[in-house]
């Protein structure tokens, strides 16, 4: 499914007490920056850098650094105005697979996504289980719990699968809506709905394709570059400036 007209026609035959959870990166916003748009070699740039942390000593100044400093834009200009049209209905959250807590340059990770998706008008089913901010699960063999946060989900350490476990321990909807750009996460979400006989709907979204634009590859390298020596990223105007300085230097 690429375009939110086909979405809302799979949702609109939805029956009552159906909650509806949707991914944000690359399903809701995504960078601005051509080096992530779906054509480009380097989409994978920060994925690739998580699955590296343990070799890059300040992992995390980078990681939050990029966090803060990269400008996002809406998936589908339509977003607000479908998630506001759905939560007449439903309760709709946000389930995002990252860590909680501070991280690096980054006091609260929730407060940081609530702000990011609140400036691009989009706002959530605040509460659960009548709160707005929960700990729904902390272990000490895993650094990051499950955060709740005025109506996204976050997995720190644990996945999809499991946020959605400890949501069916104490609810019981008619069925689970997953609005995701990775067919891991549908699948992981629809063993977890599978064990709580709960039926469940994965969306697999994929308005990324959408997004034209590829980017120059040698100044994508030189951001990326940037960002690993500098702990700083450049959107692709300052970096293509920033660029044609260094190889006039040179
Ligand atoms: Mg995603």
């Amino acid at each position: 499914m690429h375009t939110l007209q086909q979405l809302q026609n799979a949702l609109a035959p939805l029956q009552e007490g159906t909650v509806i959870f949707i991914d944000v990166d690359d399903t809701l916003i995504t960078p601005k920056s051509k080096v992530f748009h779906w054509a480009s070699p380097h989409r994978f740039l920060i994925d690739d850098l998580k699955k590296n942390r343990d070799k890059i000593p300040n992992f995390e100044e980078i990681l939050s650094h990029w966090r803060l400093q990269r400008e996002t834009m809406l998936v589908s200009e339509e977003w607000p105005k479908l998630i506001n049209t759905l939560k007449e209905k439903h309760p709709v959250y946000a389930l995002t697979k990252m860590e909680t807590g501070p991280i690096g340059a980054i006091p609260s990770m929730e407060q940081w996504r609530y702000d990011e998706l609140t400036h691009k008008g989009i706002s959530f089913t605040p509460s659960f289980k009548g709160e707005v901010k929960s700990v729904l699960k902390d272990d000490l063999l895993q650094p990051c719990p499950i955060t709740f946060s005025h109506g996204i989900f976050i997995t720190g350490s644990y996945t999809k699968g499991d946020v959605i476990d400890i949501f069916l321990e104490t609810q019981t909807p008619a069925q689970i809506v997953l609005i995701d750009d990775r067919e891991e996460y549908l699948c992981d979400v629809k063993e977890a709905c599978a064990r709580h006989g709960i039926p469940f709907l994965g969306i697999f979204f994929k308005g990324m394709e959408l997004i034209a634009g590829f980017p120059d590859p040698k100044v994508a390298d030189f951001q990326k570059e940037h960002l690993l020596t500098h702990a700083e990223w450049l959107e692709d105007e300052k970096a293509a400036e920033y660029f044609l300085i260094q190889s006039y230097v040179q």
